[in-house]
């Protein structure tokens, strides 16, 4: 069986264990890499979905794919433009092995993830030397820098905060990859706190609690990333806590990353919370200006300043908040300018990025909108137009509401005409009680960030 029957083969079988929408949405576009060792590659078309698959439906795909090959013990996600264009790039590399630009397309598919240290967990793309430093994160990075000169001494733990995709990972895994060059007997492993979870819940399950607790509590050094998502999980923090303790009597390293300070994580036990704050908390917040084009200098570096400045100016004004989607635009321009092997004028970037840039905002119909979210609830467009008080129908028609007003900028008064001819107050009232959630929930504001991006896809 080649990769393409074999992939096919375990999505028939994982689309009878996941809803119809959730399997539309997250693997849509997806195809194996290639298969090493027992390890497989598995490419999505975003780092979204990417972490969507890993999160989510990694043991359904792990299974999937299992039961066809006993071969395969372990999966590795990966993000490439789309198969197509891999194709592309094969041929073309396999025809045009002596042409210059072909370090270029080696660099393409020599994919940094391909190398994911099996014992740390740590990417080795993350480092101090490609970490840009500017006013918003300098004081994380020099405590991060701090913790791999003195590991367990001054700021223990180190705690780092700051909103999504703006760099915690980068720096949380930088501390890591540096300490693991410099001191190579150092026991280290960066894991999310999802994953910590999952393992828990494997080695419970497992009667493997020994191995487990072994696992971590022998470590030097101890990366959680994303911590926030302990949030509610009691059985999880109870183990964190003594894992926190045992290490840090023990005067090792623990960092953790979250998405907001410790006081501000809800539901967590409150000794934990007191954790979290006995040491060093440091925040990163969005980039300026110049450290965003710097940003973009630096990975635009890797391809040979392929892309010209004016052009990574003209990113750098138009994405200004996220990294992730700094980087997301560029990867899309120089996705283009390998395909046509030529970097793109700025008219031509400015087609590109149209559907990433909020000034040029795709227009979507109302109709539209409905149709997709209530899909993604399973309802009926009907069942969103309706005047039913039903729970299920409630919370997604007032999602309708606040995408429309939030992201798609309709006003509240063409919002309350189009969905059932309410007035205009409901809508303004659907649209706080969203707000207020998304503040409160995680989870929740994650799921509006999905159907927000899944407006944009075909
Ligand atoms: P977070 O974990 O905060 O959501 P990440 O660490 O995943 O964000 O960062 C998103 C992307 O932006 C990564 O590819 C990362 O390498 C890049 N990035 C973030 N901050 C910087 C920086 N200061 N310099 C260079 N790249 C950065
Ligand atoms: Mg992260």
């Amino acid at each position: 069986m080649d990769l393409k029957e074999l992939w096919k083969a375990a999505l028939g079988e994982i689309k009878l264990n996941i809803s119809r929408a959730n399997f539309l949405t997250w693997f849509k576009g997806t195809f194996l890499v290639g298969l090493k060792g027992d390890t497989i590659y598995l490419s999505a078309p975003s780092n979204f979905a990417k972490e969507w698959l890993e999160n989510k439906y990694h043991k359904n795909i792990l299974q999937a794919l299992t039961h066809l090959d006993n071969r395969i013990k372990k999966v590795i996600y990966v993000v490439t433009t789309n198969s197509e264009s891999l194709e592309k790039i094969k041929k073309i590399k396999k025809s045009a092995r002596k042409e210059k630009n072909n370090l270029l397309l080696e660099e393409q598919l020599n994919f940094p993830e391909f190398s994911i240290d099996a014992e740390t967990n740590l990417n080795p793309k993350y480092t101090f030397e490609n970490f840009i430093v500017g006013a918003n994160n300098e004081l994380a990075q020099a405590a991060a820098l701090a913790v791999t000169k003195n590991p367990g001494s001054k700021y223990n733990p180190l705690f780092i905060y700051g909103g999504v995709g703006l760099g915690k990972t980068h720096l949380i895994e930088a501390i890591g990859n540096k300490l693991k060059k410099s001191k190579k007997k150092l026991k280290i492993k960066y894991v999310p706190s999802e994953k910590f979870t999952n393992d828990l819940v494997n080695a419970i399950a497992e009667q493997k609690m020994d191995k487990f607790k072994r696992s971590f509590r022998n470590l030097d050094l101890l990366l959680i990333d994303d911590v926030q998502f302990v949030a509610g999980k009691d059985k999880t923090q109870e183990e964190l806590f003594h894992t926190f303790n045992t290490l840090y009597e023990k005067n090792k390293q623990i960092v953790f990353t979250s998405d907001r300070p410790p006081k501000a994580i809800p539901s967590i036990e409150e000794r934990l919370r007191s954790r979290f704050e006995g040491g060093m908390i440091a925040d990163i917040s969005s980039p300026d200006f110049e450290t965003r084009l710097a940003i973009l200098r630096e990975k635009d570096k890797d391809f040979s300043n392929l892309i010209s400045d004016e052009i990574l100016r003209y990113i750098a004004q138009e994405i200004p908040h996220n990294i992730r989607e700094l980087e997301g635009a560029l990867n899309r321009v120089l996705a283009h300018a390998r395909l046509r092997n030529h970097p793109p004028t700025l008219e031509e970037t400015k087609d590109i990025l149209a559907s990433i840039i909020s000034s040029t905002r795709q227009y979507i119909p109302i109709k539209k909108v409905i149709k997709k979210i209530a899909s993604f609830y399973d309802l009926s467009e009907e069942n969103i137009l309706s005047h039913s008080r039903k729970k299920e129908f409630v919370k997604p028609r007032q999602i309708v509401m606040y995408i429309l007003r939030d992201e798609l900028k309709y006003s509240y008064s063409n919002i309350a005409e189009k969905l059932g001819n309410r007035d205009h107050t409901t809508v303004i009232h659907a649209c706080r009680k969203i707000e207020e959630e998304i503040k409160k929930n995680p989870v929740f504001a994650q799921e509006i960030t999905i159907l927000k991006d899944m407006l944009y896809n075909k």
